[in-house]
């Protein structure tokens, strides 16, 4: 889905870009010169750019990650949500499953915001 970079970001960016070119700003931020400096372009023109990426950026600026907002049915059992289906009214624990070949980052930090939606929507 098409969406643009938080308004902090673009401002973020927009401001660093008014002195440095994007692939200084790439550096500076110890983001890889090669492939960042389209990206950081995007954001501080407003094209979709994807949450992952934008949260990359945002984590190199130290700034918070932008919660990735998702629409999920809630559970017909328990209300709750899910991260597929019901839980016939047993107990839901999130369960990490080994894989040959880690992730790359950005699918680790799609699944830690996941992990941490889910386990806020059981509160
Ligand atoms: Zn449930």
């Amino acid at each position: 889905m098409a969406r643009t970079a938080e308004p902090d970001t673009v401002a973020v960016i927009q401001a660093m870009h008014e002195k440095l070119s994007y692939r200084a700003i790439a550096h500076e931020l110890g983001l890889d010169h090669r492939t960042w400096p389209p990206t950081l372009r995007r954001i501080a023109r407003g094209e979709t750019v994807s949450v992952y990426k934008e949260n990359y950026v945002r984590r190199a600026l130290g700034m918070e990650p932008v919660t990735l907002m998702v629409e999920t049915p809630a559970c017909p059992d328990c209300g709750s949500v899910h991260s597929a289906g019901r839980c016939n009214g047993k107990p839901v624990t999130v369960r990490l499953v080994r894989q040959r070949t880690p992730p790359p980052a950005w699918v680790r930090e799609a699944t830690r915001n996941l992990t941490r939606m889910l386990e806020e929507a059981r509160r």
